[in-house]
């Protein structure tokens, strides 16, 4: 299906955009789609402004049915990542410092290793996933959705994302030319519930510990500027739930946290004497080798990681989420026995499934295939390729051009950590206007845009009893096309919503 879009954006006057902006960033501002400024820089200060977060002025189209099928296989993919999960000898084998690339990745073998010395005692895991999408256009100019990743860990945004496609709806609704394209209409205009659909999550993880009273701890990063986005599922936790949140950095919680009878964690407030149960811990930090500065960081999470709270995720969940697994689940039969072997659960799957997950994926290999061979055809193939170490939070991979001189440093030993992916093609030809706080009528910029889909989903799940999930709602980041890189967070990226088409 061709996207019949070369007249997107709807053309506007000037006068029409400044008033538009002026509607956007002050919804923006009223209803939480907030950033901390930049230089906001420890969260033991108390923060006294905010800017809006990084938004589209219109909603990006995408084929419906192309959405609604991603929406569709996330209930495939929160049970082929608890079942990963599970695998204990898989993990160890793909991400373990024994056999696998824990040995060449010191981040991925500490946590595996701390694992393995620290075993787990609660059976639970909790994974708040988010599946991640661009289109792709082959060369008949048919477009399809290719997964960029998928996330195990920290995965942000969704509240922000709620907030983002009402705002392009108030825009509808509050103009007579926003609307003056017929496909801008309500019923192409998805409700995201994203953010109540995360909270259900932790809301099934807290009931499943069984102590009302317990607490959830989110674990946050010092000097975190998307902390609106937590706040949220916070917000909501507490409102539509009644369920209280205790907020720390792994530094604090150094000293806070303390394992008491059968494994239970309690967890100390500054305000209380008594410290608090906590029933799920949340993690928004741990998924970069930032947060462990010293080696009782990684104490502390290993702390966490084998006491009675479940985790969101588990080490083993987050070891799942890594960018090895996604190329390893992409080799023949791997898929199939995860999903088609009546061993590993009670859900069952079909060649179809199997099928529909595998035609969302791009080529993939590992840098240490074959000898040479991962690195040569990487070489000759360069221009059509990304390199993904295991690292999440975006900046990390090495892009087309810039692949040759990185091979010629990469040691023989560090391939193993690294994969090559196809790149992507997105259609082209698609604009959209981009704000960024603080640029006045400059922050504006109209640009050929590619725009990733995340599919959000959780999952409940333990050996031996059924899973407990669903899909969860959805995100759009859209950045200018010169940019190969995507991420809010790091700038490159803004907030969008969907216009199906
Ligand atoms: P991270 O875990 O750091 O977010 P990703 O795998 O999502 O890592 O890569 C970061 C960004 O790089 C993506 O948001 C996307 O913009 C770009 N990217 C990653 N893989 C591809 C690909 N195969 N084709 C095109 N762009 C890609
Ligand atoms: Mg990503
Ligand atoms: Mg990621």
């Amino acid at each position: 299906m061709v996207v019949a879009t070369s007249k997107w954006p709807p053309q506007l006057t000037e006068s029409q955009l400044d008033s538009l902006s002026l509607l956007a960033t002050t919804y923006a501002l009223a209803h939480g789609l907030l950033y901390l400024p930049p230089g906001s820089q420890s969260s033991s200060t108390i923060p006294t402004s905010a800017i809006h977060a990084p938004i589209t002025l219109f909603p990006t189209p995408i084929p419906r049915r192309l959405f609604e099928q991603a929406q569709k296989v996330q209930s495939i993919y929160n049970n082929l990542y608890a079942r990963v999960a599970l695998d204990d000898a898989f993990l160890d084998k793909v991400m373990g410092a024994v056999e696998g690339v824990g040995r060449v990745d010191d981040f991925v073998g500490r946590l595996w290793a701390g694992w393995k010395k620290h075993p787990m005692v609660q059976s639970l895991h909790l994974g708040l996933f988010r599946s991640d999408y661009l289109l792709h256009e082959d060369q008949s100019g048919a477009s399809t959705f290719k997964q960029v990743e998928f996330n195990t860990i920290s995965s942000s945004f969704g509240p922000l994302s709620s907030q983002t496609a009402k705002m392009h709806r108030y825009l509808l609704a509050s103009t007579g030319y926003y609307g003056s394209d017929p496909v801008l209409n309500t019923s192409n205009m998805p409700v995201n519930n994203t953010l109540s659909g995360l909270v259900e999550g932790l809301v099934f993880s807290h009931r499943a510990y069984g102590n009302e009273s317990a607490r959830i701890l989110f674990v946050v990063q010092d000097g975190e500027r998307n902390i609106f986005d937590q706040r949220w599922l916070e917000y909501e936790l507490l409102e539509k739930h009644s369920i209280r949140v205790l907020r720390k950095t792994l530094t604090i919680l150094g000293k806070a946290a303390t394992l008491e009878r059968d494994n239970a964690l309690y967890v100390y407030s500054d305000s209380d004497e008594q410290p608090f149960e906590i029933s799920t811990v949340y993690y928004r930090a741990g998924y970069t080798p930032d947060d462990y500065p010293t080696e009782s960081h990684y104490e502390t999470r290993f702390l966490l990681n084998s006491s009675r709270a479940i985790q969101c995720p588990s080490i083993p969940l987050q070891l799942a989420g890594g960018k090895k697994v996604q190329e390893v689940l992409s080799r023949p039969g791997v898929l199939e026995d995860f999903l088609l072997n009546e061993l590993r659960g009670p859900e069952r799957f079909n060649f179809q499934d199997v099928e529909q997950l595998r035609a969302s994926w791009m080529d993939m290999w590992s840098l240490d295939l074959n000898g040479d061979q991962g690195v040569d055809d990487a070489r000759s193939q360069h221009q059509n390729l990304v390199l993904k170490p295991q690292r999440e939070g975006g900046g990390n991979n090495i892009y087309k051009e810039s692949i040759p001189t990185f091979l010629d440093g990469l040691k023989e030993s560090e391939r193993e950590a690294w994969i090559a992916m196809k790149l992507i093609q997105p259609p082209q030809n698609i604009y959209n206007w981009l704000i960024r706080a603080g640029g006045g009528t400059t922050g504006r910029v109209k640009t050929d845009i590619v725009s990733e889909v995340g599919i959000f989903g959780y999952a409940l799940f333990g050996k031996d009893r059924p899973i407990v999930e669903e899909e969860a709602g959805w995100l759009v980041r859209t950045k200018g096309r010169e940019s190969d890189e995507g991420g809010v967070a790091v700038g490159f990226s803004v907030l969008d919503s969907i216009i199906l088409v």
